[in-house]
């Protein structure tokens, strides 16, 4: 039997009171504890003198507070992005990355270390399926963002770095995409249990608006999630508008063709009543061109769609370079011409390789 604490962090609101009443203790002492967490922003036993000194000296030989060490840090040269390289408790690292646009703080996390979906441009694919997270794994990687922003994490406040507002300081997570290592909906029980977790009324109380999980297009999962009452917001990552360009780009889709994606993805947005955010990531010459533009339009015509433009962040195992951005303004005039909206994402930290699982790899 393992002698290691379980993580604070893996556990509901409800299981932390279950857990007290199991001790023998008014489950009121949990709510407490879970109120100096996740309200107060304190790990430090010590410092919850509202505790009973009995159920505190229970729960601290019971439970740890899985944070992660930060192995790395990088912030971009303008101070907008800031990618920290996170150690797991067996040694394995993932990243997290803080963002600032417009003055909205955004936390993109890791759902697993590696991924095993394989896409050709994608560092994390590139390094293959390593294991999933735990939710507390994934929980403890948006604690480490609060707590940057409230000034007591690594590299003290952002704002000193972004000192675009100071009137930001202090401020708490609010905003979190699940697009940072790993696939999340192959990872699903242990994500929708994190999201729950940041979303609990009584804690970090993340709203659903504010989240987005991001899919290679696992359909099974996308099923699933339509049959949810969690409204999240849903990105799907398609990168080919034909299943012969996406299997390309995208081997996951070999597995799930393009074909059932669509079902799943028409089925998910009747059901939800929520638009989906298609992710397509630019790569010069390859997926860039007006035909490519009109074959997304044709596919995604009368859909509740956004499409989300990500000029290609260069990475060291595949060849290919970023859509310019005069390339980018006609693929989205195209899009337009098809009643799809569309953004092109600013690539803002590429100087910090804020890509997807970059981070990692230059450090392995
Ligand atoms: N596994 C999920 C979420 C993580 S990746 C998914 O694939 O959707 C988040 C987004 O970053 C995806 O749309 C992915 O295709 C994109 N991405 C990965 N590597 C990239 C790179 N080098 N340049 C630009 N976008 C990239
Ligand atoms: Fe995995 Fe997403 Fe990277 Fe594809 S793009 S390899 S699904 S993390």
């Amino acid at each position: 039997m393992s002698t290691r604490p379980a993580n604070f962090y893996d556990h509901t609101r409800d299981e932390l009171l279950a857990l007290a009443s199991r001790w023998g203790f008014p489950p009121v002492h949990a709510a407490r504890l879970w109120a100096y967490v996740y309200l107060a922003g304190v790990e430090d036993w010590r410092a919850m003198p509202e505790l009973p000194a009995r159920y505190r000296a229970k729960a601290e030989g019971e439970l740890g507070f899985g944070r992660h060490a930060t192995a790395a840090e990088t912030h971009s040269a303008d101070g907008f992005t800031r990618k920290y390289l996170l150690e797991l408790s067996d040694g394995r690292r993932i990243e997290t990355v803080l963002m600032r646009y417009t003055g909205r703080v955004t936390a993109c996390i890791s759902s697993q270390a590696g991924c095993a979906m394989g896409c050709v441009f994608c560092a994390t694919g590139q390094m293959g399926f390593v294991r999933h997270l735990s939710p507390g794994e994934i929980v403890a990687q948006a604690m480490h963002v609060d707590a940057v922003l409230r000034g007591v994490g690594p590299g003290g406040a952002l704002a000193d770095a972004a000192s675009d507002s100071p009137h930001e300081r202090h401020e708490r997570l609010r905003n979190l995409v699940l697009m940072g290592m790993g696939e999340p909906l192959h990872n699903y029980d242990a994500v929708m249990k994190a999201i729950d977790i940041l979303r609990d009324p009584n804690g970090l109380a993340l709203g659903a608006k504010k989240i987005t999980l991001s899919t290679v297009g696992v359909v099974p999962g996308i099923r699933r999630l339509a049959e949810e009452k969690r409204p999240f917001h849903l990105a799907v990552s398609l990168h080919g508008a034909t299943q012969e360009e996406r299997a390309a780009l995208v081997p996951a889709a070999k597995k799930w063709p393009l074909d059932e994606l669509m079902d799943a993805c028409r089925d998910y947005i009747a059901r939800q009543q929520r638009r989906i955010f298609y992710e397509w990531t630019l790569i010069e010459g390859k997926n860039d061109t007006p035909e490519s533009a009109h074959a997304v339009g044709r596919l995604l015509q009368g859909q509740l769609a956004q499409v989300n433009l990500i000029p290609l962040n260069p990475t060291t195992g595949y060849d290919g370079a970023p859509t310019g951005r005069e390339a980018a303004k006609r693929f989205q005039e195209i899009l337009a011409g098809y009643g799809l909206p569309s953004t092109v994402r600013q690539r803002r930290g590429i100087d910090i390789a804020a890509g997807c699982g970059q981070l990692a790899v230059a450090k392995r």
